[in-house]
């Protein structure tokens, strides 16, 4: 069948309108919607180049920074299309869940990935062979067309389709046999959507760690296929993908709990990137001040991508500038967005505010959490207590998130019925 067919009725964008502030996602978001119904499902697969991103919503640098939310975009789909229509678009912002639910109840893969990364790292300067391999795959250097492009895109623009994340990874893991790790850190530094969860599991799964011994085989044929003829490394990729070492089984944790905010004492809000929509969390009387803090430069050891930066720096600006705005409060002037240590900005913002109590999202895995557990104890040492909520959806589908997709896909009726009652 002509592949061209498959997409007559997508239309031909320019390129992605990066810019992180909510409207713009929001404006995205009611662009795309027409086509989150079956079309989203046919087309889906193919990557039409950076040009045109017509086929896919391209909303994870939102969706991650939380500058919309899921919920929202699940209500605004299901107002267009029926779920058996917009059955894969949902399933696929629910892998989201998926993976955060997943990391969160095994914190172990998280540190033990962050501490391999560190391991490599360190080696790398006394290792030649694996050195030259490893700055070939990054510098985009490999001879493999298609992996120097996606290299190059990754660097150049922050995002890459998700079937080409999958052909970057397997190519990285079994036709250049590079350690996963490394793979993962050059995509965590570079998309703006970099997420702990997502990225550091879908390497694992690529990998045949996540679903044990099940691994992702990049084939010339499909992504020639699915890249519409852009690509066709016919002969240059491995043929086969034997499993990595099993790093042992993933040990389960309790989902950390949530805090209990008393509402009756007033209180600061704190933003970060891991959560930019301040105004639909639960607040039954206005904060009385607001600051937000990145620690996107956490990412990695090496340093992250400039756009990666900056699009984590404006998301928290632009959430900043609503909380202000909604609450009709000020920003703490001396912020800070960029600190290593935040014990001490937030300990000044509650002493120029007068308050005992600091309200921010829930923290899921990342530097983000790691920021806020190292500081927490001596917050609490000078009377100042730091309180992260959950957020309803998160408390809702994590808990289905122990094992494989399919117990939480099959979750996914009742889940969104939970969304609207
Ligand atoms: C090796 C690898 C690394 C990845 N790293 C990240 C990452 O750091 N951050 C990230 O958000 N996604 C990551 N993904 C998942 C996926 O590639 C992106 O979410 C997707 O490509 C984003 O494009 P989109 O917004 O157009 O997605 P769409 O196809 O339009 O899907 C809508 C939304 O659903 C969610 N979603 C879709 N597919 C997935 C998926 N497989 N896993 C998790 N959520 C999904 C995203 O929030 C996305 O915005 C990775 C996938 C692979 C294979």
């Amino acid at each position: 069948m002509d592949q061209l067919s498959f997409l007559e009725d997508v239309p031909t964008t320019q390129s992605v309108d990066w810019v992180a502030t909510r409207q713009v996602g929001l404006q995205r978001l009611e662009n795309f919607l027409p086509r989150a119904g079956r079309t989203y499902a046919r087309t889906r697969n193919f990557d039409l180049g950076p040009m045109d991103r017509s086929n896919i919503s391209c909303l994870s640098p939102w969706l991650r920074h939380r500058l919309i939310l899921e919920q929202e975009v699940i209500s605004a789909t299901l107002t267009r299309h029926s779920l058996h229509a917009a059955e894969k678009f949902m399933q696929e912002v629910f892998w989201r869940a998926y993976f955060k639910g997943w990391l969160e109840q095994h914190p172990g893969i998280w540190s033990s990935y962050r501490s391999e990364l560190q391991r490599l790292l360190d080696l790398l300067p006394s290792d030649g062979q694996l050195s030259a391999r490893y700055q070939t795959a990054i510098e985009a250097r490999t001879g493999i067309e298609c992996f120097d492009a996606w290299a190059r895109e990754l660097v150049e623009t922050g995002y890459l389709h998700n079937h080409s994340r999958m052909w970057f990874a397997s190519i990285w893991i079994f036709t250049l046999k590079l350690p996963w790790q490394l793979g993962a850190d050059f995509f965590y530094r570079y998309l703006l959507d970099g997420d702990p969860a997502s990225n550091t599991l879908s390497w694992r799964w690529v990998g045949g760690l996540h679903t044990k011994g099940k691994t992702y085989l990049a084939r010339s044929s499909n992504i020639s296929r699915f890249t519409n003829g852009r690509f066709d490394p016919a002969g240059q990729l491995a043929a086969a993908t034997p499993p990595l070492a099993d790093d042992g089984p993933a040990v389960i944790t309790a989902l950390r709990p949530t805090d209990v905010l008393n509402q009756a004492l007033p209180y600061g809000l704190l933003i970060t990137e891991e959560d930019c929509h301040p105004e639909s969390l639960d607040f039954k009387s206005n904060p009385v001040g607001v600051m937000g803090l990145a620690a996107t430069n956490q990412r990695s050891p090496l340093p992250v991508g400039e756009r990666a930066a900056i699009f984590a720096r404006c998301a928290v600006e632009d959430a900043i500038s609503r909380a202000e705005a909604q609450f009709e409060i000020d920003r703490f002037e001396s912020s800070r967005l960029e600190a290593d240590d935040w014990t001490d900005q937030l300990t000044e913002f509650a002493t120029a505010s007068n308050i005992k109590n600091i309200v921010t999202s829930y923290a899921p895995a990342g530097p983000v959490a790691e920021r806020l557990a190292s500081a927490r104890p001596q917050l609490a040492a000078a009377g100042i207590q730091l309180v992260e909520i959950r957020r309803a959806y998160d408390e809702a589908a994590w808990p289905h998130a122990t094992k494989g997709f399919f117990k939480l896909k099959a979750k996914i009726p009742k889940l969104i019925e939970g969304l609207n009652g």
